[in-house]
């Protein structure tokens, strides 16, 4: 943010000390101790500036972003942005790149409102005809078009949040991947290959291409990316691990176990020095190691780690997360494939109560549990049948 402007100056100009309030606040923005002291004197009233004046345009549409980003307040934030594309617009004219901005960011506010009430149809809208107004205005390779492209990427490949993230047929994850792979490409020869902006299009797309199971082009994709933000950021930064850990994913899901297991151990080494044993994401990372060593029958060294896994899982979180009771679940196979059917059916009944509570009894993760409990009685009373 600019420093702000000469006091003394504004008030000899303008002979309103009110004014100085007015344009200290605008400028302090986004410096953190005064945010909250910005917020509370952008509600000073109107009458202060003229409101068409270009200091109350952006007072409006920064006091949007306080409350987006400051205070999460979102249906605020999205009646400000609205107020100050009206104004904007009327002011400064519906193509200028003021105006953009609002249009932009309302679309961003409208999206993260999605989950909650189904906005992404408008988002999806709004950022279309932003970035149609962009291009036209700025150029297709201006970083403010490519935001607003990557943004609508973003809107087309989380479509499916507002069917509680299960796929549907209107999922638009082929065109949000096509169109994370040109803003990729675009950034790459705007912005170079290592720059933010440019990595966090290229994972989008690698997760886009995951999505829908292309599974070898998605590979590729997080080499690429992983290599990229190891020479950018470092081999030791979250990122970094992030994306090494949804390539060992995209590795186990085409069956490369022995690759994943090599992967998932070096990412659960590195997370564990990082952010400690008993991170949500070192827990995820060791949880992935077990099941590629399950995954290859090495059944006795996965059962270690799915039992060190559920102890840390149990001890500092509890078991109301769909992914520790996917470990759970997959100790269960793991046991029922050694033998241990009674040790097998008490884990098994046990997730399946649990997958009953968190996700409801027709979920099908839940309807996979109960199979694997029918299995494992199957078997166990097959070598043991009852008197
Ligand atoms: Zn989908």
């Amino acid at each position: 943010m600019n420093a702000n402007p000469p006091v003394s100056s504004i008030a000899k100009a303008s002979g309103r000390n009110l004014v100085i309030i007015m344009v200290i606040a605008v400028s302090c923005v986004s410096c953190g101790p005064h945010q909250k002291q910005a917020a509370t004197r952008f509600a000073q009233p109107d009458e202060i500036l003229n409101p068409k004046h270009p200091d109350t345009l952006t007072r409006r549409h920064n006091q949007a972003n306080v409350l987006y980003y400051k205070k999460a307040e979102y249906a605020e934030a999205e009646a400000e942005f609205r107020a100050a594309i009206k104004l904007r617009e009327a002011v400064l004219g519906p193509q200028h790149p003021d105006t953009l901005q609002s249009r932009h960011d309302l679309a961003r506010t409208l999206n993260i409102q999605d989950h909650l009430q189904g906005k992404s149809a408008e988002a999806e809208a709004e950022y279309r005809a932003v970035l149609k107004l962009r291009e036209e205005v700025l150029g297709s390779r201006h970083p403010d078009t490519l935001q607003s492209r990557h943004n609508l990427a973003e809107v087309l490949n989380t479509y499916c949040w507002r069917f509680r993230g299960e796929c549907v047929q209107a999922c638009k994850h082929a065109e949000a991947a096509t169109e994370f792979g040109v803003v990729a490409k675009l950034r790459e020869e705007v912005l170079g290959a290592k720059h933010p902006d440019t990595l966090a299009s290229r994972e989008r797309l690698a997760y886009a291409l995951r999505i829908l199971k292309k599974y070898d082009e998605s590979e590729a994709e997080y080499r690429v990316l992983c290599k990229l933000r190891e020479e950018a950021l470092g081999d030791r930064h979250l990122d970094t691990l992030n994306d090494r850990h949804s390539l060992a994913l995209v590795l186990a899901r085409q069956g490369k176990h022995a690759e994943a297991e090599t992967e998932y151990r070096a990412v659960w080494k590195l997370r564990k020095e990082v952010r400690g044993v008993s991170s949500v994401q070192t827990l995820l990372s060791h949880c992935g190691l077990a099941d590629a060593l399950s995954a290859q029958g090495k059944l006795t060294e996965a059962e270690a780690e799915y039992r060190a896994v559920l102890e840390l899982q149990k001890k500092f979180w509890g078991f109301k997360f769909s992914y520790a009771l996917s470990c759970r679940h997959n100790l269960a196979v793991t046991l029922k494939a050694l033998g241990k059917y009674a040790e097998a059916e008490a884990e098994c009944r046990e997730t399946l109560k649990l997958r009953e509570e968190v996700l409801g009894k027709d979920h099908p993760d839940t309807l996979n549990t109960r199979e694997l409990l029918r299995s494992i009685e199957e078997k166990k009373n097959e070598t043991n049948p009852p008197p």
